[in-house]
């Protein structure tokens, strides 16, 4: 036995212990060092690969660079929106707590259930079958494809209807692209997507916990679910300041990280486009979908008319609860002029 196993820590160890095990914990895994390390191999990969080209600048437009400044460019992470990522990140998760447990341990299950007893009653028993890895796969797909629709329909919501926009909003108000900015989010819209994430799983769990007796589990790779490397991966990238591009009949399939860079430009062709978190099935479905031509510029952020009310922490962070104000009041004007 090791006799350092018999010592008992003293209260400094103790609490530094405690510290470094709430900070691994509340790391996005994107800071994890595995994807760090992807995300650094796959850039350095297109830095060789295109002689230097492939990276933007804060302003969104391709430059050839070092590889140094094609990796970690000051421009970006000096940038005040970069900052304000870690700001409103640390809030959130500050925050997150407070509703993590209820959505996701109560509405996933209570989808599920509900969804198996729907289709028992529909169906008049399960056909119980016997899952095997064909039906693993398929589940692990079915998931997917159900969580990018709802994710497709909330973040298009988000963008349609001005009381949902005044949220995300904040996530659009990045003027740069950081791997944080993909957390950049105002706190209440965190329980959003979580909820559809929740419903996600509990429908695909409740139609193939319905079809097999022996309970089914998704397919998986290292550990993780195959799917959800993918996500994860697709996730990261596509908030970086390096064009990743997929070749064009892929895109047509698959959200590239570089189709996200549009998603975050103010050019009004850009406006309402890749709405998506995976794959491009649903943009393509309703015409939203848009494949950038090669280094297209795409200059991030809310455009200059409205970026200067989306600079600071405050500033996003209190932005929603102004804009309801102003809808507030500007109909109330708008009905007392009307009836005047
Ligand atoms: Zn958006
Ligand atoms: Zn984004």
């Amino acid at each position: 036995m090791n006799i350092t196993d018999e010592l008992p820590l003293g209260p400094i160890t103790e609490l530094a212990n405690q510290t470094w095990q709430l900070i691994l914990t509340h790391l996005p895994r994107d800071l994890t060092w595995p994807v760090l390390l992807l995300t650094g191999l796959l850039a350095t990969g297109i830095w060789l690969a295109r002689g230097g080209h492939g990276a933007k600048n804060a302003g969104g437009r391709e430059r050839k660079t070092t590889l140094l400044q094609f990796l970690l460019p000051k421009d970006i992470y000096s940038h005040m929106s970069a900052r304000v990522d870690v700001a409103l990140y640390v809030f959130e998760r500050f925050l997150r707590p407070l509703w993590v447990a209820p959505v996701l341990v109560l509405l996933a299950p209570a989808t599920e259930q509900t969804v198996i007893a729907t289709l028992d009653t529909l169906f008049e028993g399960s056909p119980r079958l016997i899952s095997t890895t064909p039906w693993m796969v398929l589940y692990s797909l079915v998931t997917l494809l159900i969580y990018d629709a709802i994710f497709y329909f909330i973040h298009y919501c988000e963008h349609k209807i001005p009381a949902l926009w005044a949220i995300h909003k904040v996530h659009h108000s990045a003027e740069v692209l950081t791997p944080l900015t993909r957390y950049r989010e105002h706190f209440i819209e965190g329980p959003l997507y979580a909820a559809g994430a929740a419903m996600a799983y509990g429908l695909a769990g409740g139609i193939f916990g319905w079809l097999f007796v022996d309970g089914i589990t998704q397919a998986t790779l290292f550990n993780i679910g195959v799917f959800a490397l993918l996500f994860g991966f697709n996730g990261s990238f596509r908030h970086y300041h390096v064009s990743f591009h997929y070749p064009r009949w892929l895109s047509k399939w698959l959200h590239s990280p570089v189709m996200h860079h549009v998603h975050h430009s103010y050019l009004p062709q850009h406006w309402d486009k890749n709405f998506a978190a995976v794959t491009s099935i649903w943009d393509r479905l309703f015409g939203t979908l848009y494949i950038p031509e090669k280094d297209e510029t795409t200059p991030w952020g809310l455009g200059p008319e409205t970026q200067g009310h989306y600079r600071t922490f405050l500033q996003n962070t209190l932005g929603p609860f102004r804009d309801w104000h102003a809808m507030a009041f500007g109909a109330g004007q708008a009905k007392k002029k009307a009836e005047d």
